[in-house]
């Protein structure tokens, strides 16, 4: 997708504070953090939102969500805690539409979110 900014950053063709990369996998840090670690995790390959889920997505899903353990935990907040975010369109916020996992920490976090 040419014009989505998430393809973008993993194209490079936009710059980003990258925290990890791997082939299937990239993690950099929220433009506008809402927490001392806030940091999003994101398949290379473009997939809109939840709703474009397949079964064939389940591996990619599984690692993003322990990529967000994983950083959570290099960053010393495994303990502590962390939390992690889908916002799946309008009603939820979502803004950019490349799924992106929320990775958050470093403060109390207020529940249930806003
Ligand atoms: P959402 O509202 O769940 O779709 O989240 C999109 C997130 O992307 C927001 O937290 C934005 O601050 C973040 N964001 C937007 N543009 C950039 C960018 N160029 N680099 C890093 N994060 C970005
Ligand atoms: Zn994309």
């Amino acid at each position: 997708m040419s014009d989505c900014l998430f393809c973008r950053i993993v194209k490079k063709e936009i710059p980003a504070s990258v925290i990890y990369e791997d082939d299937r996998v990239l993690v950099f840090n929220d433009i506008n953090p809402q927490a001392p670690l806030h940091a999003l995790v994101i398949p290379k390959r473009h997939i809109a939102s939840l709703n474009e889920l397949s079964a064939g997505d389940d591996g990619i899903v599984g690692e993003m969500v322990r990529r967000a353990a994983a950083i959570a935990g290099d960053k010393g907040y495994a303990d502590r805690g962390f939390r992690t975010v889908f916002n799946t369109n309008a009603e939820a916020g979502q803004t950019v539409f490349h799924i992106h996992l929320h990775v958050l920490a470093g403060r109390g976090l207020a529940w249930p979110p806003g």
